[in-house]
């Protein structure tokens, strides 16, 4: 047996988290390291939205909006992935996609931010959805929009910035940003701040509340493990609901959604951020996935995926010959999420080819895979594994003479 695979053994068998990995559905045969882009299912839900369509549907009809609690289910279930990142009750409300939320949140910002700030910033590495909602956001209010990496933020602060909309953890590198910083930065320039949570959240602590972020947004279809399509959510700090102005305020976010009133009133607290009847399916779809997070310490969460990436960028020095792989994932833990991504020549052909041979990760244009690792399930013997048959994938594909790849190895540190 080879060394990393006895070091896997070794892991395997002390880690705590082990036991969470028999509660999803996992293929024995495949090791899934794509849990960034759709989390695993937990093998409980398919029996309680079975039960939702059955009977709450079936059943009791119409009487399920008060008797099976879906009037109340975005709100309840914000409660619920609050503790996730670090947010008291009442602050999150699940609804509507990511996309939609996005626009929300940074119309809301522009409102709350006064008029006199005309410009709106956005990461220039984002997810293209957040840079396309952040340009019409900018237009429809009249701001200009300006794009600049996360670290150019503290330069560009200042007092025309209304807010600034950036992601916790970059969705191509897997690089962690400086949330605490960044929100401080932007508060000191008196600019709100947006955090887009999607890739960090059920990943690593987030902590809304202690480092005083005004609006997050965030998908449950990847680490949160919600299904694919699970509705998304929507962070609006306490002390800030009182002043958000939807741009979508629809009759399920009114005061007296019954009243039918011909003119809006903004209900308090989180439930002004929803817009129109929820997707009750998909929503207690995730209701019913988030129980696996029942007791789970999100230090330990986090603990176990910095083990998993360190040992995966171990792994892929260990088999993988000098030269064909650089990793894009910042090796300092601070700046790292829950994803490893190594550059490499011809990067969708090789992936195409791992997933033949069993392992399941994804590869961004132009160049880059990525490799997410979900803590709740993946083993260490998982991680040993991929890099191996990577190593396997790489060496066929170039041959040892070959010359597509690029020049630095990956590294582990
Ligand atoms: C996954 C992801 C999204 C997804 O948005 P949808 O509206 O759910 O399609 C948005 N932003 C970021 C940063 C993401 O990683």
């Amino acid at each position: 047996m080879s060394e990393p695979s006895l070091r896997a053994k070794e892991l395997d068998a002390a880690d705590g988290l082990a036991p969470l990995r028999s509660r999803f559905v996992l293929d024995p045969g495949t090791v899934y390291l794509d849990g960034n882009s759709l989390g695993a299912l937990p093998a409980h839900v398919p029996d309680r939205v079975a039960d939702v369509v059955r009977r709450q549907w079936g059943e009791l009809r119409i009487r399920s909006w008060e008797e099976s609690g879906w009037w109340a289910a975005p709100e309840r279930i914000g409660d619920r992935i609050a503790p996730l990142v670090g947010a008291a009750p009442g602050q999150i409300v699940v609804g509507d996609s990511t996309s939609v939320n996005v626009f929300k949140a940074l119309v809301a910002a522009v409102r709350m931010a006064g008029e006199h700030r005309d410009e709106l910033l956005v990461d220039a590495t984002t997810f293209p959805t957040d840079g396309y909602l952040a340009e019409s956001a900018a237009r429809l209010t009249g701001r200009t929009l300006r794009a600049v990496t996360p670290q150019e933020v503290p330069a560009a602060l200042g007092r025309r910035t209304a807010a600034v909309l950036l992601n916790h953890v970059d969705y191509r590198t897997g690089r962690l940003h400086d949330l605490p910083g960044l929100t401080a930065a932007s508060h000191a320039a008196g600019a709100l701040a947006v955090w887009d949570l999607c890739h960090s959240a059920g990943a690593l602590p987030v902590g809304l509340d202690e480092h005083g972020v005004d609006l997050a947004v965030g998908c449950t279809y990847k680490y949160l493990n919600g299904g694919p399509g699970a509705p998304a959510y929507l962070y609006v700090r306490r002390a800030l609901q009182p002043r958000f102005d939807s741009p979508l305020p629809g009759w399920n976010s009114h005061a007296e959604p019954f009243g039918m009133a011909p003119s809006y009133t903004p209900a308090p607290g989180a439930a002004r951020g929803r817009v129109g009847t929820p997707d009750i399916l998909s929503m207690l779809a995730l209701e019913a996935a988030l129980e696996v997070w029942d007791g789970v310490s999100l230090a330990a969460v986090r603990a176990k995926s910095l083990a998993l990436t360190d040992f995966f960028l171990e792994c892929v020095t260990a088999y993988t010959e000098p030269g064909r792989l650089t990793s894009v994932t910042p090796g300092p833990h601070g700046q790292r999420g829950s994803q490893v991504a190594l550059r490499c020549a011809d990067a969708a052909d090789v992936m195409k080819r791992l997933i033949a041979r069993g392992v399941v990760g994804d590869h961004r244009a132009p160049d880059v895979l990525r490799f997410g690792f979900t803590p709740l399930y993946v083993s260490f013997a998982d991680v040993e594994r991929a890099a191996r048959v990577l190593g396997e994938v790489v060496a066929d594909r170039d041959g040892p003479a070959g010359g597509a790849a690029t020049a630095e190895p990956a590294r582990a540190g």
